[in-house]
């Protein structure tokens, strides 16, 4: 074991402890740029012309969304985030009535997309809703399409290129709204992309360093972020879908997997807090044991952190497995 293996060791730990909780954010609702202090160089509220209407109301699917809307918007937009409860599965995510209430009176909706939370198209499509109306839609603006079989890795946040143009159809979005805010959404999204960038060459000096070094993950979440790195997934693909699925991993297919954290043959175990169970746990354990790092990775924002910093501290846990 290196000498930030322990560190690493403890946040992951504490990544789980908080994935473990059952929390009750479900449905919060904020305004203006996150409390969380920036880590990283953040991006600067520039000076905002005094706002003459009620805020924008925003909805976005999940938490990540909703704080990137945070950013660009400031004080001018009012962001509701549906799923933020670091112990909920987004994918199993039931809508409810005050969902519904909330999506009606959305003048801006940020949905993942790609099957995520399909649960958006079927509620605007019986809420009615304020006029004008926009959907943006993550997986649609990054670009990713279906393989051939279908697959989708889904989990576009991951992918920091994808969320920077993302980044720039919200400004768009918001002035389209408030044209009086416009300059504002522009600036803030210039500076919140610049600080993407930041850690867009940290991904790519992991890459140049490291290349082709193998990790393992539970489920395909972060698979953008490690290809960006350079990292070279070795997961049996058999283990990582029937997690994903929720179905149990055969036998042999768990033996091989497990095996991987044996003799230093992975440098990393890439893990989905947010949905581990029996078999991801004992995969964790092996990992541990063995001196494996583990990677925390999940759905929704942790709490406290805003995105920026959750990328940015991701990088960090990677860098410290492949140092
Ligand atoms: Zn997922």
């Amino acid at each position: 074991m290196h000498g930030s293996a322990a560190r690493c060791l403890v946040l992951a730990t504490a990544m789980l402890l908080v994935g473990g909780c059952a929390g009750s954010g479900t449905g919060s609702v904020s305004g203006g740029q996150s409390a969380a202090a920036p880590s990283t160089p953040g991006p600067t509220a520039v000076a905002t012309p005094a706002r003459t209407s009620e805020p924008i109301a925003v909805v976005a699917s999940t938490n990540v969304y909703g704080d990137i809307v945070s950013r660009i918007g400031g004080d001018r937009v009012a962001v509701t985030s549906i799923i933020s409860d670091p112990g909920q599965d987004p994918h199993s995510y039931e809508a409810n009535a005050r969902t519904q209430l909330a999506l009606s009176q959305a003048r801006i909706v940020v949905e993942n997309g790609g099957g995520y939370d399909d649960f958006v198209g079927r509620m605007l499509g019986t809420a009615g809703g304020a006029a004008g109306r926009q959907l943006l839609d993550a997986v649609e603006i990054s670009g990713h399409k279906a393989a051939a079989d279908g697959s989708l890795n889904e989990h576009v946040w991951y992918d920091l290129g994808a969320v920077s143009v993302l980044a720039a159809r919200i400004a768009d979005a918001l002035a389209a709204a408030d044209p009086a805010g416009a300059e504002t959404f522009r600036s803030n999204a210039d500076a919140f992309r610049a600080t993407l960038a930041v850690l867009q060459s940290r991904e790519a000096d992991l890459r140049s360093g490291h290349e082709g070094a193998e990790v393992a993950i539970t489920e395909p979440v972060p698979l953008y972020l490690l290809q960006a790195c350079g990292l070279h997934n070795v997961t049996p693909p058999e283990f990582s879908k029937a997690i994903e699925e929720g179905t149990d991993v055969p036998a042999r297919v768990l033996a091989d997997t497990l095996a991987l954290m044996d003799g230093g043959k992975v440098k990393a175990l890439v893990y989905n807090t947010q949905t581990a169970g029996p078999q991801t746990e004992q995969l964790r354990k092996a990992a541990e044991a063995k001196g494996v790092h583990v990677v925390g990775v999940s759905e929704t924002l942790p709490p406290g952190t805003g995105y920026l910093d959750w990328m940015s501290h991701t990088l960090d846990a990677v860098r410290d497995a492949l140092s």
